[in-house]
């Protein structure tokens, strides 16, 4: 694990680091592709593609087959299940991760090493330090970052299994490091009930408001939920802050305990001049009033996030907000290295000694859209990309994944020195899904983007949204979730059916030819919008906690394929529109 004075070199040399890192690109990848392969040749999954005991990386290249998590889940399986021989790597595994991106229903277990989980530090770190450099000041405050964590599970081998986040703020790393710049008390963010963890952080936020610099959390829908908790609890805060009690249902014996640390006096001063923020007519840049000082909000706001993109802003009162890494269980990817680029112009610059990375070339054919052609397509270096295209992840990593394929597409965008930038461009496995017709994330997400705009005038904001394909009937249709609220007030808005009936007309001519003439041709039905009430997505996330996914790493679902799901949605409609039968 990263020592104290492992932090202290990254802090005090991380932008030479990086420098060396963006400079010796096809150096630096191959050296990392023969550690891997010295350590791990020898494994029962990799020894039979080199017969003749010879690894280098060019036979790795050549022998070793491009994969996805279900091809290598039996082996990970037998891990699981407590087989000692080195099947998938020599290293020990400290445990598996928890990754959100399901297999079969199940989350996928992704093992992890001592030596991988300090790489995945580092970029933490250099993505920190970044970040702090642009923002003059921002050393000297401290952060309001609501952080949580989930109960780790036990595989039959003994070996734990935990969301990379939950095993993170657990180790002395955190402790160590980011966590002594955090409001939160470190029990209130190790407190297994959420709902406790989220009124303590924010309760110690607010008692130590003129210090946050900083307001942030891992993903934007985990900030989407504050301000929806803002609402439902501001009273009560005010009230803690008023009187110096802690409220009688926060029972956890690590959060009781911070608290009284914290919570030492009444203090009516500060909880008058919170409370009448909160009475404020429009909760309008509510973000800054509250925490005056802060100079940034914090957290990944690209892929499926960015439909949160527009909630901050207003929240935050145009402050910017930094997208700061791209991560996942398998690996560490990249960092932003510009963290004021704009929401929609973020890129992450891959961080070359964490992995060894491959790109598989995606096809997009003239209106941008997917094409099932790249699985002819070798894949290529990452010193190889070309600028402007487009390009799904594979990743061999220190910790047994060998040519494993990520899911998630993006673009070339520019360098960083010899090394590629690349921006978030979708999940490849998230599609609508009628006939021939497939509509994918970014499809849905270009065409709601248009939508909505006619929506921002009237004082009307999309709060989030989610779709899914409605086969019950012949021919099926699209129909998508969206949960609408005025802008600054939690009032439903009052819904013109020729204005929403226009939304669902904008979506459907921004989707591509294909969806166009099975509509025209008769094979699709005029999309459906369903209007939910305000905080009927939490439900929709707290259905995805209970089933085990962590709120830390929660990613709002773009298309819904469970139907115990789309139930939740729809009883919280209170309106549905269409688009016109014969729009085409
Ligand atoms: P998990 O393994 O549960 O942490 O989920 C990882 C997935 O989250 C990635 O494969 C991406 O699809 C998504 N993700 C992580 N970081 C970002 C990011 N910066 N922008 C967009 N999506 C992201």
């Amino acid at each position: 694990m990263a020592s104290e004075k492992e932090i202290k070199e990254i802090y005090e040399n991380g932008m030479n680091i990086l420098e060396d890192l963006t400079n010796n690109v096809q150096e630096i990848q191959e050296q990392v592709l023969q550690e891997i392969l010295k350590s791990n040749a020898g494994t029962e999954y990799l020894s039979r593609f080199f017969p003749n005991g010879e690894a280098d990386n060019q036979s790795f290249k050549t022998n070793v087959p491009i994969i996805t998590y279900e091809d290598i889940k039996p082996y990970i399986d037998r891990i699981a299940n407590g087989e000692t021989s080195s099947i998938l790597l020599a290293y020990r595994i400290i445990q598996f991760l928890l990754s959100t991106g399901t297999s079969g229903g199940q989350p996928k277990l992704i093992p992890m090493t001592a030596e991988s989980f300090e790489k995945r530090m580092s970029d933490l770190l250099l993505s920190d330090l970044v970040t702090r450099k642009c923002f003059s000041g921002s050393d000297e405050g401290k952060s309001l970052y609501l952080y949580f964590i989930k109960p780790e599970m036990e595989t039959p081998s003994g070996l734990k299994a935990s969301f990379f986040t939950t095993f993170y703020f657990k180790t002395e790393s955190f402790k160590n490091g980011l966590a002594k710049f955090c409001t939160s008390p470190i029990d209130t963010i190790l407190c297994l009930d959420n709902k406790q963890s989220m009124f303590c952080q924010l309760l110690t936020g607010l008692l130590q408001r003129d210090e946050v610099v900083r307001f942030g959390s891992t993903f934007a829908s985990v900030l989407a939920r504050t301000i929806k908790f803002l609402e439902d609890y501001w009273r009560e805060l005010c009230c803690n802050i008023r009187t110096g009690y802690i409220s009688d249902w926060i029972i956890d014996p690590g959060c009781k305990n911070a608290m009284s640390l914290i919570l030492t006096r009444p203090n009516p001063k500060l909880a008058d001049s919170i409370q009448q923020i909160f009475e404020d007519k429009s909760w309008e840049g509510i973000i800054v009033k509250l925490w005056p000082k802060i100079k940034y909000i914090h957290c990944i706001i690209t892929g499926s996030m960015s439909q949160y993109v527009s909630l901050l802003e207003f929240y935050g009162g145009g402050i910017p907000l930094v997208s700061p890494i791209y991560n996942s269980s398998e690996s560490s990817f990249g960092i932003n290295l510009k963290p004021l680029s704009k929401p929609f112009d973020v890129s992450y610059t891959f961080l070359l000694n964490t992995a060894y990375f491959e790109f598989l070339p995606v096809g997009k054919d003239g209106e941008g859209k997917t094409q099932e052609t790249w699985t002819d397509d070798e894949p290529v270096d990452l010193a190889n990309v070309k600028l402007g295209r487009y390009y799904e992840v594979v990743v061999t990593t220190l910790a047994g994944l060998y040519r494993y394929r990520v899911g998630d597409v993006h673009k070339v965008t520019g360098f960083r020195n010899k090394s590629p930038q690349f921006q978030f461009v979708e999940r490849r496995n998230v599609v609508l899904s009628i006939d021939v017709d497939k509509t994918t994330e970014e499809d849905l997400s270009k065409a709601i983007m248009k939508a909505k705009l006619i929506l921002e005038p009237l004082g009307i904001m999309l709060t989030t949204c989610s779709s899914y394909a409605d086969t019950s009937l012949t021919p099926g249709r699209y129909v998508l979730f969206w949960e609408l609220k005025m802008k600054g007030r939690n009032d439903l808005p009052k819904l013109d059916a020729k204005i929403m009936e226009q939304c669902c007309c904008i979506v459907e001519e921004s989707f591509d030819f294909t969806y166009k003439s099975h509509r025209k041709g008769g094979a699709i039905s005029a999309l459906e919008l369903r209007v939910v009430k305000h905080g009927t997505f939490d439900e929709l996330m707290d259905f995805y906690v209970s089933k085990g996914v962590s709120v830390a790493q929660y990613k709002p679902p773009s298309c819904l394929k469970s139907e115990e799901a789309v139930k939740i949605l729809n009883s919280g409609m209170v309106g549905k529109f269409f688009s016109p039968k014969t729009m085409f």
